[in-house]
């Protein structure tokens, strides 16, 4: 086929996008838009202790609002990692193909460091369907992928704050990829990003333009995003390339692409997939990894997720398989997603009794998203407002509305957990969450009337309402190392009351509000997360061994 037939079948095919786009407005998490029945709304526990009180039996209390403010640029702690020394420069790399070998990584601090792609304006992603004759596409694997592809639309409009639209492409049909699905299956160490090349994955991006590139007119395309059916095992992991970090790309006739990422299993077994795909874009844009991988096995995140992850649960970039998948207000501030205006830079030296405002950080252009507190060069502590979202979240029987303060340190770098909850009760206690293949979150949501301590502040929950929470900082006469590392109990935290719940007991509410969920996690196709530590679930309340505890642990305490 001719260039110029080319642009014609092109042309068909987004008048056929445009047409896909039209039903962007079906939700994206099924499961989790499921509303909840009355007892669910009590097994959930909000800080409202009963789902009969209105708001009028939770004013917001009559407090003057604190204007103090420092120079926004006094927050903006610059990075002094060993992956970024202070002073390292800055490069605009917009626009470039790729930067392997120039690019250091993510930053963890400021200055913001762009990669290729643009971080506001406009991203066009193509979805490209692809199967093989003894592993044919379904319609039911295309409805998946187009409800994850329109999901990631919204994720990264709400990440972003409206900054950057991302539009995902569907090219509606799939291309059939030269002989057996069981040539091109890979095993984790074929698709690693480590490594000169990857022989493997490389054959599949291969087949995968063989296939679809006289179609398909990647001129403006900035990331693919394969897909493949869902009957059988082609990936584990997810295979995928950084335009930093890539061992393999697609060579099409209109350009390199060296942003690509595909889900595995690990995903796909589990229900949706935009989350991986919003973590893979998300490094591909400048956003950090954030658990400290190099502090080794997987074993050591489980067992000390406040060392080894510290906002394991709480940012997407932190664990794509956590309950909530949100950017938290320090990276969005960061990329130049949050403007100063939103975000109120303070000196901690500047506390006295101080009241202020915050809106929850997903809904888009919020006054005042997040307070950035100051101790030194290096070390902020941030606190910010967060709301369970359906369109994003997954159910939990732990409360995730209120607020979050974590401390930011400049002094450690991408992939080495520079981010760290405080809790309420005891951080380094493992709140029992149903992950996909592991149990471990941190405790870290604030309920109403909760309270922190770090450095020399007392923060505290004052009032979480519908819309907005009231937080109050104040000073301490006792001072906190906010630079401690914690031993890690590795234990679960056993406290339920009414905000956060003991052992099993979100098993237990998800066998109320999701069963279908858990028995896609009890149906496991791959024996691969068996070997990496995923622990068999108890079949239910009854075969636990806590029958009789009975439903009173999980209502309100
Ligand atoms: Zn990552």
């Amino acid at each position: 086929m001719g260039v110029a037939l080319k642009k014609i079948v092109a042309l068909a095919l987004f008048c056929l996008l445009v047409a896909g786009c039209s039903q962007a407005a079906e939700p994206g998490n099924l499961d989790a838009t499921k509303p909840l029945s009355q007892e669910q709304e009590e097994v959930v526990g909000n800080a409202e202790d009963d789902p009969e009180v209105t708001d009028d039996a939770n004013p917001r209390p009559k407090v003057d609002f604190s204007s103090k403010a420092a120079d926004p640029e006094s927050c903006k702690i610059m990075e002094n990692s060993n992956i970024y020394p202070a002073g390292t420069p800055v490069f605009d790399y917009t626009g470039r193909d790729e930067i392997k070998g120039d690019y250091k990584g993510n930053p963890a601090a400021f200055p913001f460091r762009p990669t290729v792609l643009p971080t506001s304006g406009e991203l066009l992603v193509i979805l490209l369907k692809s199967e093989w004759a003894d592993l044919p596409g379904t319609d039911d694997d295309s409805e998946y992928y187009e409800r994850n592809a329109r999901t990631l639309e919204d994720f990264w409009s709400m990440a972003t704050e409206g900054k950057l639209k991302v539009t995902v492409e569907i090219v509606d049909r799939w291309f059939t990829l030269a002989g057996s699905y069981l040539d091109f299956q890979l095993t984790p160490e074929d698709e690693a990003q480590r490594a000169d090349t990857r022989p493997k994955k490389q054959a599949l991006w291969d087949a995968i333009v063989d296939a679809s590139d006289e179609l398909v007119d990647f001129t403006k395309v900035d990331v693919v995003l394969p897909a493949f059916p869902r009957s059988a095992t082609v990936s584990r992991e997810g295979p995928h390339d950084f335009n930093f970090d890539w061992n393999a790309a697609m060579y099409t006739e209109e350009g390199a692409i060296y942003d690509i990422a595909a889900a595995g299993d690990g995903f796909i077994n589990f229900g949706d997939v935009w989350f991986y795909y919003a973590h893979e874009m998300g490094h591909m844009l400048g956003i950090q990894h954030m658990g400290a991988d190099y502090l080794g096995a997987i074993e050591a995140e489980y067992r000390a997720p406040w060392i080894v992850n510290g906002m394991a649960g709480f940012d997407v970039m932190g664990n794509q398989d956590g309950a909530i998948k949100t950017l938290s207000s320090w990276h969005r501030w960061l990329a130049g997603w949050l403007d100063d205006s939103q975000v109120r830079c303070l000196q901690s030296t500047q506390i006295e009794e101080e009241y202020f405002e915050l809106f929850p950080i997903n809904e888009i252009g919020a006054p005042l998203e997040a307070l950035v507190i100051n101790l030194d060069e290096t070390m902020n502590v941030v606190v910010e407002s967060r709301r369970w979202d359906a369109r994003f979240d997954r159910n939990i029987v732990h409360s995730r509305d209120g607020i979050i303060v974590y401390t930011v340190d400049a002094m450690l770098g991408p992939a080495q957990s520079n981010m760290k909850l405080i809790s309420p009760r005891d951080i380094t206690k493992i709140l029992d969450v149903q992950g996909k293949f592991h149990r471990e979150e941190l405790d870290g949501n604030l309920c109403q009337g909760d309270t922190v301590r770090i450095a020399d502040l007392v923060i505290e929950a004052t009032w979480v309402g519908d819309a907005t929470d009231v937080v109050k900082v104040s000073r301490s006469d006792s001072w906190i190392d906010p630079r401690q590392d914690m031993l890690a109990k590795g234990e679960f935290n056993q406290i339920s009351n009414g905000c956060v719940y003991g052992e099993l007991e979100d098993l237990f509410y998800l066998e109320k509000v999701d069963p279908e969920w858990l028995d896609t996690k009890r149906g496991l196709r791959s024996s691969y997360w068996s070997e990496m530590g995923y622990i068999p679930l108890p079949e239910s309340r009854a075969s636990s061994g806590k029958e009789n505890e009975s439903d009173e642990s999980s209502s309100q305490g």
